[in-house]
């Protein structure tokens, strides 16, 4: 205790201030007692309590606060203390100030004991902060006291600080817990509740933690203990959180992909195996699943997925009236040219505008609540096949880089189930054709049998009679008119058998691609006369009226005469056999620069499916059975055209019957 007179000179001290202070007697005398001033004293002003000191002596009463005093300051020995102190003014009768009391006390022990209090509470939260399992602490009304970042994190707030702030109700509107299974974790049933019940500590509880505000799942194993006072009756719950959700994440997804992978090695059907695909995912990665594949003609949704049927339908009704645009910038579109995966965590509003065709669309799409989606390449190799999307809706789900990791993974190997499926329907298509090649073949040499067995029975009848003849001296047969008659019955016979020999001959040499040709300046005016000319007879003895348009002029082209000429007996046989004795009109016309020959007849004509296939190896049209032929003429006909770098085609007549057309590159001089 030190008294001061209210100008701040020391008046006397005590023996409690000397030993607190420690300043030899010497310098109490001659200095303290003397000259100094403790108003005036400088240090007390560094120290930030000179004005308080000043305050005292004008009579108020000063609580001091807490200084650190260092005796090495003033040069004197000593350890280096805690004080704090109080001013009492001391006034006469009359209410003058008299003399302040200051009184001194050392603190420095309490102040150690509550440094190191501070430091080791510090460090113990420090720990805490630092451990990645949650440590959660509620009182008995389970309001949270204490939480450390991993737990504030783990119940889905930003900052422990949130989380000791929010309302329970604001706590439990936070997320829903479920168990293991999937089953709701009733309240009374939380670990820390139970705990807190009496019912003894509750150890590794898994529990499954939904965000309901982010959509995120978590997973934590959860124990917690309860904390009793001294009567024994709990207080406090401590809780201790372990986020096993990456572990969860990869057990779920190791399970899904095998699963996926064991469906689709099943599947061998191209349709079934997208189906599967789109199935698989929903609902395990997504409420919408659809499926885009590049087909030849252009790119096609062949798979959509929902839980929902009625979603569903609404959907295909949706594509129906807004089908997608496959020039998009982004989305499936856009995975599909460049084969590299797209996510969105949360679908922006925006998004939805641009991919909305107008603004009735744009508030169906905001109406279905599409919140989250990926879109991954179906790739083989360096090859996009497809996309499959995945959307989050009313899950709440938000895909996140692990789940696009899964989602591409999934992509791969239904690339390699379909591009499996697609060969196996390759090869099954090459099965049929050749099913099919094989049953033409048989047909081909049915007919050929009979085709040249007809012929051959003819001619061995005729011979057959005339053996019988000669051996009965019956001479008949030999007269000039009877015989001339059946030489040339006999000659035909020949011919059909010659022709179907050579056109069977030509076959073989288009097989191997021996069909050679010459390449000479033909008149194509002189070689339809002539080719005419030859079936003169033929028109005459089955009264068919020939007209012709064949006008002078310049009608060469390149070519082999002979096979020029085959096309053109071909076409002209078949308007005989066809037409039904009807007029044929046969022209020679220009255009452009090829020279055209036109054939019509007006026969029995052919359907307008069967205009093409005529000219495939051995096409016949069913309905002319009656009529003998292998199938193979217009087949023959259109590899020579092909190979004068021509075209050769048939067009139905309005009036029935058909007019084949010939076009070959003019020789025009140059
Ligand atoms: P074929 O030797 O059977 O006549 P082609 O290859 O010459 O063989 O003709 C193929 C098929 O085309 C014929 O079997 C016939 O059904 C049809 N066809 C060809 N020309 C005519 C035509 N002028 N009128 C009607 N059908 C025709």
């Amino acid at each position: 205790m030190q008294l001061l007179s209210p100008d701040g000179r020391t008046l006397a001290v005590n023996d409690a201030w000397k030993d607190l202070w420690k300043i030899p007697d010497e310098i109490i005398q001659n200095y303290i007692l003397k000259d100094y001033n403790v108003g005036k004293d400088l240090q007390l002003d560094l120290k930030g309590i000179g004005h308080l000191i000043r305050k005292g002596l004008s009579g108020e009463t000063i609580e001091i606060p807490p200084i650190l005093y260092d005796p090495a300051e003033t040069g004197l020995a000593g350890e280096p203390k805690w004080v704090t102190g109080y001013m009492y003014p001391i006034k006469n009768l009359s209410g003058e100030l008299e003399e302040i009391v200051l009184t001194h006390r050392d603190i420095t022990q309490t102040k150690k004991a509550e440094e190191e209090l501070r430091r080791s509470r510090d460090q113990l939260q420090f720990i805490f902060e630092g451990v990645l399992d949650g440590i959660l602490v509620q009182d008995k009304d389970f309001r949270p006291i204490y939480a450390n970042e991993a737990a504030a994190r783990m119940c889905g707030f930003e900052s422990p600080q949130k989380l000791i702030s929010a309302s329970i109700e604001e706590i439990l509107s936070s997320f829903e817990i479920r168990d293991e299974i999937g089953n709701p974790l009733p309240g009374e049933e939380l670990p820390a509740r139970h705990a807190m019940s009496g019912k003894g500590s509750q150890e590794n509880v898994v529990m499954r933690v939904h965000n309901l505000i982010t959509g995120e799942e978590t997973w934590s194993i959860v124990s917690a203990k309860a904390i009793n006072d001294e009567k024994g009756i709990p207080f406090m719950a401590v809780s201790i959180f372990r986020d096993i959700t990456a572990d969860k994440k990869r057990q779920e997804r190791v399970l899904f992909l095998s699963e996926a992978t064991n469906i689709l090695s099943m599947s061998l059907d191209y349709r079934e195996t997208l189906n599967k695909i789109a199935k698989l995912a929903v609902p395990k990665l997504a409420d919408w699943c659809s499926i885009d594949v590049m087909e030849e003609d252009g790119p096609k949704t062949l798979a959509v997925a929902h839980a929902d049927p009625e979603m569903l339908k609404f959907a295909e009704e949706l594509t129906l009236k807004y089908p997608p645009d496959w020039n998009a910038p982004t989305g499936s579109p856009n995975v599909l040219r460049t084969g590299i995966a797209e996510l969105y965590p949360i679908i922006p509003e925006e998004l939805l505008e641009k991919a909305a065709q107008d603004p009735e669309h744009f508030e169906i799409l905001k109406k279905l609540g599409l919140k989250s989606a990926m879109i991954v390449p179906l790739k083989l190799k360096d090859q996009t096949m497809g996309t499959i999307t995945f959307i989050g809706a009313e899950s709440g789900r938000v895909y996140n880089e692990t789940d696009l990791e899964m989602a591409k993974e999934l992509g791969a190997r239904s690339a390699l189930a379909l591009e499996n499926a697609k060969l196996y329907r390759r090869s099954e298509q090459l099965t049929k054709d050749l099913q099919n090649a094989l049953n033409a073949r048989d047909e081909f040499i049915s007919v050929c049998s009979h085709e040249l067995k007809t012929p051959i029975t003819s001619m061995k009848l005729q011979f057959q009679l005339a053996e019988k003849m000669l051996a009965d001296g019956d001479m008949r047969f030999f007269e000039k008119g009877v015989a001339e008659k059946r030489v040339i019955s006999s000659n035909r016979q020949i011919d059909r058998m010659v022709r179907l020999i050579d056109e069977m001959l030509d076959i073989s040499r288009i097989n191997v691609n021996k069909l050679d040709m010459e390449k000479l300046p033909l008149d194509m005016r002189e070689i339809l006369e002539e080719t005419l000319g030859r079936f003169e007879n033929q028109f005459k003895s089955s009264s068919i009226e020939i007209t012709t348009d064949l006008p002078e002029g310049n009608w060469f082209i390149t070519g082999d005469k002979f096979r020029i000429e085959q096309v053109l007996s071909n076409i002209i046989t078949n308007a005989i056999k066809y037409g039904g004795s009807k007029p044929i009109s046969v022209r020679l016309l220009q255009n452009e620069n090829h020279v055209r020959i036109e054939i019509s007849d007006s026969g029995i004509g052919i359907a307008t499916e069967d205009l093409e296939r005529i000219f495939n190896r051995f096409e016949r049209v069913a309905s002319s059975k009656n009529i003998t032929g292998l199938g193979l003429g217009l087949f023959i006909s259109k590899q020579i055209v092909l190979a004068h770098k021509g075209k050769i085609w048939a067009e139905r007549q309005q009036s029935g019957g058909t007019t084949f057309i010939v076009e070959l590159p003019s020789d025009l001089p140059s």
